[in-house]
Formats: structure tokens, sequence, C-alpha cells
């Protein structure tokens, strides 16, 4: 194959149809907050690769890291030998941890391993075997974290049954909760736990259940930060009977919303603490840490993101940045074209959401637009084979044609700004608008991407 147009027709063939993709073409390269295409396009990139590549691509420090490790030492196995980089990550996670009774780790290559071992643990510590979870949550793509993912059918349509013994509550988000949009979060909060004792009191005794799981930021379910008392009440709640309170900060984690750990906010004690996506910067990595109880290469890129984000001041320009954002966003809704089609800005530092209002009011009825725009896990999952998933609307499809078909105003917005030179995506059966830049992206890159997201709005409503 010679050439980059011929190599990427033989992708669009050979690659599993069961994936889709927001662009179409070949991406070549990486540098901080751009990427860059085989035919010259290059794109800022508010994606990070869905709240991976955190500090920007390539990574001077975290490549290099990586780099020198591959010469030394790739792999060992933990259970052969503990190597350097294991334990080295290890220190530097330690003095970070939301509470310091988060002291034992162990590492995992994704996300969703990562939920699996600990819906595991939970249930060996606890002997108990129910777990709770909530309606509009992501875990994952495996059988455990597919059952107590929440946020889409598409992710369990055709899978079923699923791992039994999962019982669900709602999110404290008003869609979830069928309330109204202007709800206040302390209402969302009181109603979502009356609704977990009432789940404990009718479908699973506490003597029964295991663990709760949340994301202390709702991500794939649309980028709703839980109340501080929602997440305490669950510890209070978790404290009375004896269950674990498991916190998957996969997404949330490692700086995204302007501290370490989303969580750090509400001061609430994770008893499992998950963490995957930006910890490796782009190399597969998780995270397990509790209080019980890798590959080398990726353990010493993790290491060099942990110093780099000390070093390099990070946090501090996530929280700079976010403010700017925000700013930036809400000076849309003096435009009174765009004020009446916004209906949510919300979100902690870097990870911050755009809700649209939808055809159908309260956004239920937009599920298919977005499933018409597969953007979120469907990319990460290899379907390997000529399989019979094909995407969900029955056809397969490349970047082009699925680009071309958005239905709802956050798959077009998106669609507009990709147009436009940036590379975003929409989150939930919600019509919204995610924003994951690299945490440390530039003042003058973000204000560019707004500006983006601005005239994309415009264009759309026109
Ligand atoms: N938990 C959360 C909160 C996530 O956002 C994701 C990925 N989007 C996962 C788990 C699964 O991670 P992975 O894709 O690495 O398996």
């Amino acid at each position: 194959i010679s050439s980059y147009d011929e190599l990427y027709d033989f992708g669009v063939h050979h690659v599993t149809h069961g994936l889709g993709r927001i662009t179409a073409g070949i991406m070549t390269k990486g540098d901080g907050s751009y990427v860059e295409y085989a035919d010259g396009r290059r794109m800022l990139d508010f994606t990070c690769g869905i709240g991976v590549t955190n500090l920007g691509h390539a990574h001077h420090r975290v490549s290099s890291a990586a780099a020198e490790q591959c010469m030394k030492l790739v792999h060992s196995q933990c259970s052969i030998a503990l190597h350097e980089p294991y334990l080295r990550l290890i220190e530097r996670l330690l003095p970070i941890m939301p509470h310091p009774s988060l002291d034992s780790f162990f590492f995992w290559n994704s996300g969703s391993e990562a939920v699996e071992a600990a819906l595991k643990m939970a249930r060996v510590l606890t002997g108990r075997q129910n777990i709770i979870c909530m309606q509009g949550a992501y875990h994952g793509r495996t059988f455990g974290a597919m059952a107590v993912t929440k946020s889409k059918t598409i992710y369990s349509e055709g899978f079923h049954p699923l791992m039994p013994g999962v019982f669900s509550i709602p999110y404290p988000f008003w869609h979830q909760a069928g309330l109204p949009h202007d709800t206040p979060s302390h209402d969302l909060s009181t109603h979502a736990l009356t609704q977990l004792d009432l789940v404990l009191a009718q479908q699973t005794a506490p003597q029964d259940t295991a663990a709760i799981i949340i994301e202390p930021v709702l991500g794939e379910g649309g980028y709703v930060p839980a109340p501080a008392e929602f997440l305490q009440g669950l510890r209070q709640i978790c404290d009375k009977h004896g269950i674990l309170l498991i916190i998957d900060e996969v997404q949330s984690g490692f700086g995204r919303t302007g501290t370490y750990f989303a969580i750090e906010e509400s001061g609430v004690r994770p008893d499992i603490l998950l963490m995957a996506k930006g910890l490796g910067n782009g190399f597969p990595i998780s995270a397990v840490g509790g209080t019980y109880a890798g590959n080398a290469v990726s353990c010493a890129a993790a290491v060099a993101v942990a110093d780099a984000i000390r070093e390099e001041r990070v946090l501090e320009n996530v929280q700079a940045r976010s403010k700017e954002l925000f700013s930036a966003l809400n000076g849309l809704l003096y435009d009174p074209t765009i004020r009446p089609h916004i209906l949510d800005i919300r979100g902690r530092g870097l990870m911050v959401g755009v809700e649209f209002d939808s055809p159908h009011g309260s956004g239920t009825g937009a599920q298919f637009a977005t499933d018409n725009f597969p953007t979120t896990e469907t990319i990460n999952t290899l379907i390997a084979g000529s399989s019979p998933f094909k995407n969900r609307n029955g056809k397969a499809k490349d970047g082009n044609e699925i680009a071309s078909t958005p239905k709802g105003m956050a798959s077009r917005v998106a669609k507009r700004c990709i147009e436009k030179g940036m590379l975003i995506l929409t989150t939930s059966v919600f019509e919204v608008i995610r924003f994951i830049p690299p945490l440390n992206v530039s003042k003058e890159d973000l204000a560019k991407g707004c500006q983006i997201f601005g005239e994309a709005v415009r264009e759309v409503i026109r």
C-alpha cells in the first residue's frame, strides 16, 4: 500500500465495522494540544483521546521516560518480581491520595479492568454479592463493568443477560431524577439518597450489598458533578451498613477537575479508588487504590506524568483555564439568539459539559441523535474480525458518513467544530458537548477553542 489514501480505504475495509469515528483520514502526529493528519490537516484537540492524553500529545517528559524504560525492562509481571517503576509509581501516588487510608495499590491496563477488580474485591472483602450503581453511569465494556453501566443501552444491546445482583439509583441529575432542570442540588441529593434507602429496603438488603460504585463527576452520562452533600450522604449510608464505596475516577481523576481527584471537594473517603486514562497520558495503565491489600513502561510513563503535574504546576493551569472556559461559555448566553438553545453549562475544572435544549424538552428524546454519532466508547473497543457488530444503524460507516448524519444540536455543533479545525466530543443520550482539553492547554489555545465553539453554535442555529 503506497499512499495514505489507499491505506485509509484499506482501514475502512478491515478495521472492525463495530467501530465508528468522528473524523475521516489518518492521524499521523500529535504535539501538545494539536494533532495532524496525513492530508496536512492540523486540528486543535479538545478530546484528549477521550480524556487520556491529559498533558497533551507526546509530552516530552512522559515519552522520554517511556523510551528510557523500554531500553531497560519492558515487562516483568509483578508476581514474578516487583520492578522499580511499579514502586516509584506507588511512591508518587501515596501522597496525593484523597485519604491516607488508601495505601495499597495494584495496576492494570484499562479502566474497565480496574472496575472489574474493584467489583471482585468488594464481593470478597464483604462476603456479600450485590452492587448498587447509578443510573447514567459509565464504567466500561467488560462484563462486570457493563453490568454497572447505565448511560446508554447501546453498550449492552445484544449482550444480555448481564452480571446479576446489580441494582441502581438515579444519579443526582435532573434528567435521571425526572425533575425540572432548575431543581436545586440539595433536592436532587435528597431525592437520590431517598431512592437509595428504598432500594436497600425493597430490593437488596444491606447485608447482601457489597458496594456502591459511583463517578464523582458523571462522565459518559452527561458531565455532571455530584453535589458534595450527596457523596457525604453515600458515605454515611455505607458506614452504617458496612457497604464499600467505590469511587471511579477513571475520567475525573488525575487533575482533570483542578484537584488531583474530584472526590476531594466533598472530603469523602473512598474505600476503593479507581484511576486510569490520564494516569499514563496514553500508555495503558489503570490503578486500584484501596484500604486493603503492570507494565514497566506504562509505570515509568505514569511516574513522569505525576512528576510533570506537580512540577509543571498543571493543577494551577486547570484552575485558571477553567475560569476562562466557564466565562467564555457563559458569555455565549448574552447572545439572545443562542441563549434559548443552551440548557446548562456545568462541570469542574476542565471537565465541562454544555447541554443544549433538545427538541423534546427534557432531552430524553435525543438518544438516537447521539447514537448515530458514536463519539464515545465505541471508539475504544476493538471487536476483532468481520463481526456482526455493525454500527447501530445497521451499516458500516466511515468517519465521513458518521459526521454527515448527526441529528441533534450537540452533534451538529460538534461536527461544525471539527470542520473548523477542532476535535470535540458529545456525551450521553442528552444533548451534551464535552470539553476535555489538555490540562496544560495554553490560554491562547483555550480561547481559540472557545471561539470556534461559539462560531459553530451560531452557524448551527442560524
Ligand atoms: N470508568 C469511567 C468513569 C470511564 O469514563 C471509563 C472510560 N470512558 C471507564 C471506566 C473504562 O475505562 P477503559 O476505557 O480504559 O476501559
